[in-house]
């Protein structure tokens, strides 16, 4: 930061605001200021609270808050349902695994820059139980770039939906007179232009874009793992919150009977996983993170139809929660602008479940630690460690 000293703001939202609506309200201002060291919800008084880096921001901070609380108040924000539930505060709750040690920057470098040694074991663990899982469900292996096509992210309407997330890829114009002016002046920005591709922010729009225009007879599952990229505050970047991860995702593509009943299938039996992990947390319906209060009944749409379901993970005592995995049924959505299709020309259903495995690592070794000697012996067996 450079000079000035950190300064905080306050913005009343109880007399304006439902709690819902105020939570809601800070995961967008979160996308909407830059120049911010901050900004949550004071849990006694439902007030905003921002740490703005230094005062030169302050009325754009002030009439973004205002203007956005304004377009919050119109919003039904609807409160998750939970359809799981093992909390670490449960009266019958018994930890079996006390007093793991954890050192931050040792394995798992908190700033996402390396993973070393047992984390790095770890992140093959999972992955191994995650690709053998979806196996057993006889999905097909796939491996995809890291970068995607605009093309396809337009089919999605991804761009336009959560502008807030993505990272464009640019690229220097093979042009003879361009290369030699970066040459001499180191002028690189000046000289860029935006390249038709962008760094995916899921693995599933690969899928789609590889069975466009397909008739399928019969339901195809597909899985892979892949490095996915989503543009996070800089602030809130660290240990569970990356703008670089690994995805592994299945995606089902059938009837809508198919899919719902294989989503079902993802969420008992990944549920049994969390649970014989010794993890606690719960599931629970979930909304993608809709920007625009245009697309506010997009989110109600999902939460009420039980689109999308997300395992939450509680670590440190339950004092932070993330999700480690999203079971998504998005109907004919993307089937539709892809044109995957049934004999009778009808548009498919499709879903996918997606594992952020970097979470899951982060989850593990919060909770046991990071020595592999002292873990449970059937922890330690169920990752294929011991
Ligand atoms: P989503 O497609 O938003 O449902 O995300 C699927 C999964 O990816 C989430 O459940 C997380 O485990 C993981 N994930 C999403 N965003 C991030 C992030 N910024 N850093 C690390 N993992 C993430
Ligand atoms: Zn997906």
């Amino acid at each position: 930061m450079k000079g000035g000293r950190t300064l905080t703001f306050r913005y009343h939202t109880s007399d304006k605001l439902t709690n819902l609506q105020a939570q809601s309200l800070v995961s967008k201002l979160t996308y909407s200021l830059e120049g911010i060291s901050a900004c949550y919800l004071d849990g006694e008084n439902q007030d905003i609270v921002i740490h703005a880096n230094d005062d030169s921001n302050r009325s754009q901070i002030e009439d973004t808050v205002l203007l956005l609380m304004e377009q919050e108040r119109t919003i039904r924000t609807l409160k998750s349902r939970v359809i799981r539930n093992v909390s670490t505060n449960d009266d019958n709750y018994k930890s079996p695994f006390p007093g793991a040690s954890y050192h931050p920057d040792w394995s798992f470098a908190s700033d996402g820059s390396v993973r070393r040694d047992f984390a790095v074991m770890l992140y093959q663990s999972i992955d191994g139980i995650l690709s053998n899982l979806a196996m057993e469900r006889h999905a097909k292996y796939r491996k995809y770039p890291s970068m995607i096509p605009l093309k396809t992210l337009d089919k999605c309407g991804y761009v336009t939906t959560f502008p807030q997330n993505i990272y464009l890829v640019s690229e220097i114009p093979h042009q003879s007179d361009i290369l030699q002016k970066i040459k001499k002046t180191g002028d690189v920005e000046s000289n860029l232009r935006q390249s038709q591709y962008a760094l995916s922010p899921a693995v599933c729009f690969h899928c789609y874009e590889e069975l466009a225009g397909q008739t399928l007879e019969h339901p195809v599952i597909l899985t892979a793992l892949g490095t996915c990229y989503r543009h996070e505050a800089t602030w809130r970047l660290g240990n569970q919150r990356l703008n670089e991860f690994s995805m592994r995702e299945v995606v089902l593509i059938g009837t809508p009977d198919f899919v719902e009943s294989e989503r079902n299938w993802w969420v008992d039996c990944i549920w049994k996983l969390f649970g014989d992990l010794g993890l606690t947390g719960r599931i629970e319906t979930a909304n993608d993170p809709f920007y625009f209060s245009d697309d506010a009944a997009k989110a109600q749409h999902q939460q009420m139809a039980n689109m999308k379901y997300e395992l939450v993970v509680e670590v440190d005592g339950g004092t932070q929660t993330f999700s480690i995995a999203s079971f998504n049924n998005i109907r004919e959505a993307l089937c539709k602008p892809f044109r995957i299709t049934d004999a009778a020309d009808k548009p498919l259903h499709s879903g996918c479940i997606a594992f952020g495995i970097d979470r899951w690592v982060f989850s593990l070794l919060k909770k046991y630690g990071e020595d592999p000697g002292k873990w449970q012996p059937h922890i330690a067996e169920m990752m294929r460690f011991s």
